[in-house]
């Protein structure tokens, strides 16, 4: 997969805190310094004042998760999305996206690769008797490579990462939300330095399901 940031609020955490300040100010305030809206922005989260993040948003671009990964991803409802049409666009070559899993299994990875050309086939030969895609387009798998814009504000992101970086999400929504925990700690470390599952500064929700272990982090 690939995930890069298309655009994003200028200058998030001034924005933010800025946003913030009004709310004690007889006027509201019109330049702050990063540290000092750094500064604020911790200060406020801290005391659970999350409203503020919702003045900065991020936009990614995300290429080549499957359609699995992306159902799990739209279903967080307060987010933006524009995802690749398969009304519109072939799936003749579309790429498909296996789960690593496979890789230790040659046999498996061998049934799903000849399943996947098969599909393709028919796919091709459902088009060329005049089935329209919209309607070819049942017969492909779910692990089939999509490609979306996927706008959040900062409060959303948080709550995103909350749920999909937990060590028991699924290895792919996993991986796509530490591509974007990446770039947004980067261009906004307030905001995003504690971000995580909950595990991360208190307890796991998830009782008896619970992985029982500390926070994996992708590479570490
Ligand atoms: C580990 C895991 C397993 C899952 N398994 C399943 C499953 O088996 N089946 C299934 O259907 N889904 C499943 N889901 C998806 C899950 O139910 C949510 O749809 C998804 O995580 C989006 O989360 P959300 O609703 O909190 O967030 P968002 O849609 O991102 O919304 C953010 C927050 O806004 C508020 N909000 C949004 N919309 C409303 C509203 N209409 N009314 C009130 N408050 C609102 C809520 O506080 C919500 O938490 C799973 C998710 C996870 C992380």
């Amino acid at each position: 997969m690939d995930v890069s940031l298309v655009t994003c609020t200028p200058e998030p955490e001034i924005t933010i805190a800025l946003a913030a300040r009004t709310c004690y100010s007889k006027k509201p305030p019109r330049e702050i310094t990063l540290e000092k809206a750094r500064q604020l922005i911790r200060e406020l989260l801290c005391r659970g004042h999350e409203s503020i993040l919702e003045h900065a948003s991020f936009t990614f671009r995300i290429e080549g998760i499957s359609r699995v990964a992306s159902h799990q991803l739209v279903r967080h409802r307060l987010a933006s999305y524009a995802q690749q049409s398969q009304r519109y666009v072939s799936l003749q070559e579309a790429d498909f996206v296996y789960p690593p899993v496979l890789e230790g299994n040659p046999q498996a990875k061998g049934l799903c690769q000849e399943l996947v050309q098969h599909c393709k086939e028919v796919y091709g030969k459902l088009l060329s008797l005049g089935i329209p895609k919209e309607d070819a387009r049942y017969i492909i798998p779910q692990g089939m490579a999509t490609n979306l814009v996927f706008t959040a504000n900062a409060r959303e992101l948080l709550h995103v990462f909350r749920l999909r970086l937990c060590n028991r999400a699924q290895w792919e929504i996993r991986e796509l939300c530490f591509k974007m925990l990446t770039i947004v700690q980067e261009k906004a470390p307030a905001i995003f330095e504690s971000a995580g599952p909950p595990c991360v500064d208190g307890v796991c929700p998830e009782g008896e399901k619970s992985c029982g272990q500390p926070w994996k982090k992708i590479g570490e």
